[in-house]
């Protein structure tokens, strides 16, 4: 036994020899796409840069028929933000991003390449630094100031800046007898990486959306394993990608100057090479035009449960992510407008190499597009969803009135042209407040929007309730208008009007503008007629009431 072999079996005598791990998970034989992974660290709320990387690596693994596993990598205990995690899992399964293999923090497992948790994974972690240690590629690191490691590190990349660094740290070559002496000591000891980085050596990787890329090559003794027997990122992420059978690393950009570091622990650990799908990050422009990615500190929307708390329907949000992604995807949807998003397949070549501007206007008008083409039995049923979690008295009145509602939401739709006026749940209550009574009390004339001064207005409506019938066809309903708006001064048709505007107060229109204003307060509404058919003469006679207080 050499003395690389010595000092890894003082170190860590009870570990399992770590051919045990590569042999007990298996080759995934029959996998013949992407093997991709999101592997969160809980220490924020989802963030939508974290989703639209998911999103991605999700995508890619379906896309191919491959397989796409979430794992938990919370080693970082100092920067843990408790309930991050749940959040993770709550904001996933609302979307409808179900991964193939996970665990969840309630002890649900699916899949054999477990646990799916790093800190249920140490053990592994363990047999894999003691395999370097073996090899003489790590070594342990007694140093008190090993905690300051920062400070380590910078201090042994300047001496090798300056040509000086083989005396530098004594750690690194200390004999099997000066390990004993330390151990037997009680001292605890952290396991780095013992790099053959010089600071003049490169590396060069292909990353499958940005191309080759040339950096310098590692020349830290990183940290492996923390003196609390911890491993950091950096380590465990290639051990499980590894024994996970990830093929395709998909990760945000920001870790692209950090892949050297991780190169040269894969060589060392004798692995290959996992390919590499580093995405840009979602941007924004503030007023000022200086682009910066999109932050949770200044954007509400870089929270993933803004989407939720606001009522944006999934679909809305993920085409629109979809649009940032691909630049191919709103062609797609123009020529597939029944289809579902999941039907638009992409592969690494079409995803955005320019980290994409978010855009709120855009993302609003997807939704409204979306929302336009439901029945408005989805409608009731997504916005009583909604206001179960967010507007409780809403919630109430709409599981009160659910025919009513359904009637209501159906106006405008199922049409040639559908109305898009929703792009979010949450704006309903406003929408359609004055369907309903309880929200309608305009308590001025101002709270009424009416353009003109309607001095005959009482009459006139006054005398709409005795025509009017419920039961009309649109053209019957729309003929009586122009016949009484005639005997009050309004031009039957437009064009009448306006080729002779002294003639007339105003046209057939107006008429309706007025009554329209009368029931509802409003100038912009969906179609009058079945708003009115909804309402019915009783309701309608108390709005004119109402509205006569005020004139
Ligand atoms: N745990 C890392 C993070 O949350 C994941 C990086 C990776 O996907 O490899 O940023």
């Amino acid at each position: 036994m050499n003395e690389y072999q010595k000092i890894a079996d003082l170190l860590y005598p009870n570990v399992k020899d770590y051919t045990f791990y590569l042999n007990k998970y298996k080759k995934r034989e029959n996998v013949k796409g992407e093997v991709t992974r999101y592997a969160p660290s809980p220490t924020g709320y989802m963030h939508i840069g974290n989703f639209f990387q998911m999103f991605i690596s999700y995508n890619l693994a379906k896309n191919t028929n491959g397989v796409f596993i979430r794992r938990l990598e919370d080693t970082d205990r100092k920067r843990e933000k408790e309930g991050a995690f749940e959040v993770i899992e709550m904001v996933m399964d609302k979307f409808g991003i179900y991964p193939d293999e996970y665990e969840t923090l309630n002890g649900e497992i699916k899949g054999y390449y477990g646990p799916y948790i790093q800190t249920e994974r140490l053990d592994i972690y363990h047999s894999f630094a003691k395999y370097l240690v073996s090899i003489g590629k790590a070594f342990p690191c007694f140093c008190k100031a090993f905690e300051n490691k920062e400070e380590i590190l910078k201090d042994r990349e300047t001496k090798f800046l300056d040509n000086d660094a083989t005396e530098y740290d004594a750690c690194r070559n200390l004999s099997f007898d000066e390990v004993k002496k330390h151990i037997d000591n009680g001292e605890k000891f952290a396991i780095r990486l013992k790099t053959s980085g010089d600071g003049i050596k490169r590396v060069t990787f292909t990353d499958l959306i940005k191309g080759e890329i040339t950096a310098n090559a590692n020349a830290k003794d990183v940290i492996l394993v923390k003196s609390d027997g911890i491993p950091p990122y950096t380590f465990c992420h290639i051990i499980d990608d590894k024994l996970m059978g990830v093929t395709t690393v998909v990760r945000g950009e920001e870790y692209i100057s950090s892949t050297p570091v991780h190169l040269e622990i894969i060589d060392a650990l004798g692995f290959d090479r996992f390919k590499y799908c580093h995405n840009p990050l979602i941007c924004k422009i503030p007023e000022n035009g200086n682009k910066r990615k999109i932050s949770k500190r200044y954007d509400p929307e870089a929270d993933m449960r803004y989407y939720f708390e606001n009522g944006y329907p999934i679909e809305s949000v993920l085409e629109y992510l979809l649009n940032l992604i691909s630049s191919s995807f709103e062609e797609w949807r123009r020529n597939n407008p029944e289809l579902s998003w999941k039907e638009f397949k992409f592969g690494i070549n079409d995803i955005t190499a320019v980290s994409p501007i978010f855009d709120l206007v855009k993302l609003n008008d997807i939704s409204k597009n979306i929302i336009s083409k439901m029945t408005a039995e989805e409608v009731f049923n997504n916005v009583l969803k909604w206001a179960k979690e967010y507007n409780n008295s809403w919630y109430e009145l709409l599981l009160n009135n659910k025919d009513y509602a359904i009637k209501m939401f159906n106006i405008d739709r199922n049409i040639e042209k559908p109305r898009k006026d929703i792009y979010k749940w949450s704006s309903i209550p406003e929408l359609y407040k004055y369907f309903y009574d309880e929200f309608y009390n305009p308590s001025s004339i101002e709270d009424y929007d009416l353009p003109n001064n309607y001095k005959c207005a009482k009459e006139l409506l006054n005398e709409y309730l005795t025509i009017f019938d419920e039961n009309d066809a649109k053209d019957t309903w729309f003929n009586k208008i122009k016949e009484l708006g005639a005997k009050y001064g309004f031009a039957k048709e437009v064009k009448e009007f306006k080729k002779n505007k002294e003639a007339y107060i105003g046209h057939c229109g107006d008429v309706c503008t007025l009554i329209r204003v009368a029931v509802t307060g409003r100038t912009q509404t969906p179609d009058l007629y079945e708003i009115l058919k909804l309402f019915g003469k009783e309701k309608i006679k108390n709005r004119f009431n109402k509205f006569y207080e005020f004139i």
